[in-house]
């Protein structure tokens, strides 16, 4: 047991003013591994304060560059302690280690290192102007930025909003998901330890409905960076509007992976796995859909359930473990519910479809899923799974693929496999996908934009352009005449 965690106010640790705690339920092992402070409205009033205090205290009159230097120790500390917070991030999580420890901790630490280095660099313009007139432009931050994140990539969602929010002078509070806490908890310490003035990061747990809600309702706060379900998105945006917030929505996705008869085809089956079973489904840009070319369909889907078969699930602490436990029980009553509608639906299954066990007994373990001769009107082609199966569906021709691929609500990745370089350009050029992968897939970059078209949301998280979402353009008119 890890113990009773509060919450950061203010640079200090407190309980929920109301004393109510919320468990941290370790996938793997169905065990309770930690109580987090269950914050609300009271809570929040709290974190508000100290938030805006803090824009106008220490840390609104610190230089662009020393903001920097803070910004880039917090990335450093985050990989001296990469080991414990790895950790962490599979305990409650449910992922492989190695997941953890290679991947998402390291990307975490790289998004603030890559924001740190934008701190001082971000310029305003001088601009012609008719008249005897200086006139210029500043980006100011826009103040209380309130970032709420999702459970499949904790820390580094996290980041993605708190780098560039920090880098452009804003002041945070930090909302993880209620189901993994833990590492945010543990990224307030660390920015504490580094001498981030008091308020400047608040980390506040507490469930969606309760604080969450109270935290998109709040006056106090200028913005809303928010990753998560589509439906949460719209709710949001509602609920924004009463007091006119700044938000960014990046939402969920049913991504089209689409293999082309000419393609390199042991690469592709590599690609539509790794598209599919990477953080156990749990991935926003999850190539869910895969697009075959009717010529190769039967051969390239039975090496696709081949190489799926071999994947077996383990302990996720294991660093030889490559498949972890679905995140939580609701999450994997929710996977085996898509199972059976595609069962009913008329779906081939050729490979998975039912909970598994690691040999404890215990664990929300899923087998890797593949269903055939899937239509695009089956539910498992339309809607958003987040967990391991994925959905074969074929196309006669280009335009039918680029059809198919794009016949979604959302778009916020794709994946091409071709060794046409013209029909990879024409594809990628017309798919509606924030994203699109060629000849290779699930693969980020901070200095990459991220983020959907349609309704997986709108602003992009990490690059350049995530700057201009935390802050604002002020106009100056000086007097020459
Ligand atoms: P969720 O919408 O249930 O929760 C996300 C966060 O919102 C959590 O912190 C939750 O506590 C909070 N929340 C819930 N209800 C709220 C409310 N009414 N008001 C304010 N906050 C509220 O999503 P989830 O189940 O945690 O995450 C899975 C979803 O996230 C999937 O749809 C996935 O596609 C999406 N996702 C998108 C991206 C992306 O970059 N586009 C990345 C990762 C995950």
């Amino acid at each position: 047991m890890l113990g009773r965690k509060k919450l950061l106010i203010g640079g200090e640790w407190r309980d929920a003013a109301s004393g109510a705690v919320m468990p941290v339920i370790n996938p793997a092992t169905e065990e309770v591994i930690a109580e987090v402070a269950a914050g609300d409205a009271a809570d929040l009033d709290a974190a508000v304060a100290a938030a805006r205090a803090a824009l106008t205290g220490p840390w609104g009159k610190m230089s662009a560059r020393e903001r920097g230097r803070l910004i880039w120790k917090l990335g450093e500390r985050l990989m001296e302690q990469a080991d414990e917070i790895s950790r962490l991030e599979t305990l409650h999580n449910g992922k492989p280690i190695t997941e953890s420890r290679h991947v998402e901790i390291p990307m975490a630490a790289d998004c603030l290192q890559y924001y740190a280095g934008w701190a001082d660099k971000v310029q305003g313009d001088t601009i012609p102007v008719k008249g005897n007139a200086l006139v210029y432009t500043q980006r100011d931050p826009l103040g209380v930025v309130a970032a709420i994140v999702p459970w499949n990539f904790p820390l580094l969602i996290a980041m993605w909003k708190v780098a560039p929010a920090l880098a452009t002078g804003n002041t945070v509070i930090l909302k993880p998901a209620s189901q993994t806490p833990l590492t945010a908890l543990a990224l307030g310490q660390l920015a504490i330890d580094c001498g981030f003035p008091p308020g400047v990061l608040n980390v506040m747990t507490g469930s969606g409905s309760t604080l969450g809600q109270a935290i998109v309702s709040h006056p106090g706060i200028d913005k809303i960076a928010f990753t998560g379900d589509t439906s949460t998105g719209r709710g949001i945006m509602r609920s924004a509007a009463d007091t006119l917030k700044h938000i960014t929505l990046e939402l969920g996705g049913k991504s089209p992976n689409i293999v082309f008869a000419d393609a390199d085809l042991d690469a592709a089956v590599r690609g539509a796995t790794v598209g599919i079973f990477y953080g156990k489904g749990e991935v926003c840009a999850a190539g869910s859909r895969l697009l075959v070319d009717k010529s190769i369909k039967d051969q390239f889907i039975s090496k696709v359930a081949e190489r799926t078969k071999k994947m077996v699930a383990g302990d996720p602490l294991d660093p030889k473990t490559r498949l972890g436990a679905i995140s939580s029980k609701g999450q994997l009553e929710r996977v085996l519910n898509y199972v059976n509608i595609a069962k009913t639906e008329g779906a081939s299954l050729v490979a998975g479809g039912s909970r598994t066990d690691i040999g404890t007994g215990k664990g929300y373990f899923m087998q890797p899923t593949v269903f055939a001769d899937v239509t695009p009107a089956m539910t498992i082609a339309r809607e958003e799974i987040f967990g391991p199966v994925l959905a074969a569906i074929d196309f006669v021709d280009v335009d039918e693929a680029i059809a198919r691929a794009n016949d979604s609500i959302y778009g916020l990745a794709a994946g091409v496999w071709t060794r046409d370089i013209k029909k990879a350009h024409y594809v990628a050029s017309r798919l509606q996908a924030g994203t699109v992968w060629v000849n290779t897939y699930n693969v980020y970059d901070t200095a990459v934009p991220f983020g959907g078209y349609k309704q997986s949301g709108f602003g992009r998280d990490m690059s350049r352009y995530a700057l201009d979402y935390y802050t604002q353009v002020k106009s100056v008119w000086v007097d020459l005449g």
